[in-house]
C-alpha cells in the first residue's frame, strides 16, 4: 500500500479520480466545468487520469462575458447546458435571490447533478460553508434523487491551484485578466468577500442594468411582494438592499 504523505497532491488526486472510476464502474460519471480556476485545474487533472466521464458547462446566464467562448475554444468536450429561464427570467418571477434563499441555484446549476454522480471543484479553503464535507456527498434533498458530490481538489490550496496552473500552463478564462480572483455568477449574493459584489459590478455593468430592469419588470407586475411595497417599485433601492447584503426587515428598519 502507497503511503498518502509521501505522493505529492497531484499523484493522490489522480489516485483518487481513478479510484472513484473503477468504484463507479458502469455508470456514468459527469464533471462540472464553471470555466473557473478551479474547474480548469479539475478538468486538467481528469484528462491525465484517462477515465472517461462526461463534462458539463451550466449557462447561468451571468457568468461574466467571454466564460462560454472560453469554453468553446479550450473545452470541446465540454457541453454546454442552457436553462429553461434567465437568470433574468427567473428574478422577474420570483424576486431577487438573497443568501438564505438562493433558488436560482437550483435553477440554473443543480439541475444537472440530479442522480448523477459528479465531479466537482469545490475546496474546502474557499469557505465556512464548504468546511466539513467528505471527498465524496450523497446529496440528501428528495429534489437531487441520491446525486452524488465529489471533490478532488477539496484538499487543495488556493496557493496549490495556483502553482499548478502556472506549472501546466493552463489557460484561465478572461474574467481573471481584469483582476478577478473568483468567476462565478456576477454578483451572486452568496459571495461573502467585502467589495467583490460591487467590484464586479463595476467590471459588468451591463449585467446590473439587465438585474435592476429585471426586479423592476418583476415588481410591477407583483405589487404584492414586500420589495415592492417597500421600495414603492422603486429598482435603484432594491438594489440598493440587493448589494448591502442585509435582510429586508433589517435594511428597511421594519
Ligand atoms: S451561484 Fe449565486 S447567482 Fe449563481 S445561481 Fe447560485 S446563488 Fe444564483
Amino acid at each position: 500500500m502507497l503511503n498518502i504523505e509521501v505522493m505529492n497532491l497531484e499523484e493522490k488526486t489522480l489516485k483518487f479520480i481513478k479510484s472513484v472510476s473503477d468504484a463507479f464502474f458502469g455508470m456514468k460519471i459527469y464533471a462540472g466545468n464553471s470555466g473557473g480556476k478551479d474547474s480548469a485545474v479539475l478538468d486538467y487533472l481528469l484528462q491525465e487520469s484517462g477515465i472517461k466521464y462526461y463534462s458539463l458547462y451550466m449557462n447561468t446566464t451571468i457568468d461574466p462575458p467571454g466564460t462560454i467562448g472560453h469554453i468553446r475554444k479550450y473545452y470541446p468536450h465540454t457541453q454546454i447546458l442552457q436553462p429553461k429561464l434567465t437568470f433574468y427570467e427567473l428574478v422577474e418571477k420570483k424576486g431577487l435571490p438573497t443568501r438564505m434563499n438562493r433558488y436560482c441555484c437550483e435553477r440554473l446549476k443543480e439541475y444537472a447533478g440530479i442522480g448523477r454522480a459528479t465531479f466537482e471543484g469545490i475546496r474546502s479553503c474557499e469557505s465556512k460553508n464548504r468546511q466539513g464535507r467528505d471527498y465524496i456527498g450523497c446529496d440528501m434533498r428528495k429534489s437531487m434523487k441520491g446525486a452524488k458530490h465529489i471533490y478532488p481538489l477539496y484538499d487543495w490550496t488556493d496557493e496549490d491551484i495556483w502553482n499548478y496552473i502556472e506549472k501546466n500552463n493552463i489557460k484561465l478564462a478572461p474574467a481573471y485578466g481584469l483582476g478577478l480572483k473568483r468567476l462565478g455568477c456576477v454578483g451572486c449574493p452568496q459571495v461573502s468577500r467585502k467589495g467583490q459584489r460591487e467590484l464586479e459590478f463595476s467590471l459588468y455593468p451591463k449585467i446590473y442594468i439587465a438585474i435592476k430592469n429585471a426586479i423592476q419588470r418583476g415588481m410591477n407586475k407583483n405589487r404584492q411582494w414586500k420589495i415592492s411595497d417597500l421600495t414603492k417599485y422603486d429598482s435603484q433601492i432594491a438594489m440598493d438592499w440587493w448589494l448591502s447584503g442585509k435582510s429586508m426587515n433589517k435594511y428597511f428598519d421594519k
